[in-house]
């Protein structure tokens, strides 16, 4: 079985979610450590722990 990370967008009815998935083997935190950076690099913040799509991304 795959290892997988899922991020899901903590913002109001938002439907944006990204998943990412890796060969067996792969470390579950570095793969979410990947999948952040790669979400981050698309626009997708971090806010207290909960994940933000570019859409929904909070006012700083
Ligand atoms: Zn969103």
């Amino acid at each position: 079985m795959p290892t997988s990370h899922q991020i899901t967008c903590a913002g109001e009815d938002c439907p944006e979610w990204s998943i990412r998935t890796a060969v067996y083997g792969t470390h579950p935190e570095w793969l979410a450590a990947e999948h952040r950076e790669l979400l981050a690099a698309d626009g997708w913040v971090d806010v207290e722990g909960r994940d933000y799509c570019p859409d929904c991304k909070p006012a700083a």
